[in-house]
């Protein structure tokens, strides 16, 4: 059974490749049980959501949000136009 640590790693890595079968099990069986990793893979999901629509926005409408963000402004328009590029 994976630990928190590696079942957070997959968490993350399911958005950068696809996991193996053996992966996904042992991923579900963990969240299934463990509701830290539970909410942490809920939360990093939403996460990535919002970045994937953020970089189809339109200029103004992403600074008009940036706006109402208690963020770095710069910071995150920068990160969301890297993200744009890959
Ligand atoms: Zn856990």
């Amino acid at each position: 059974m994976l630990n928190c640590k590696e079942t957070t790693q997959l968490a993350s890595d399911r958005f950068e490749r696809r996991l193996t079968l053996t992966e996904r099990m042992n991923f579900l069986m963990h969240i299934m049980m463990c509701p830290f990793c539970r909410r942490f893979s809920r939360q990093i999901g939403w996460l990535h959501d919002l970045f994937h629509k953020a970089s189809t926005l339109p200029d103004d409408q992403l600074a008009a949000i940036g706006q109402k963000l208690p963020l770095d402004r710069e910071r995150l328009a920068r990160a969301l136009r890297d993200q744009d590029r890959q």
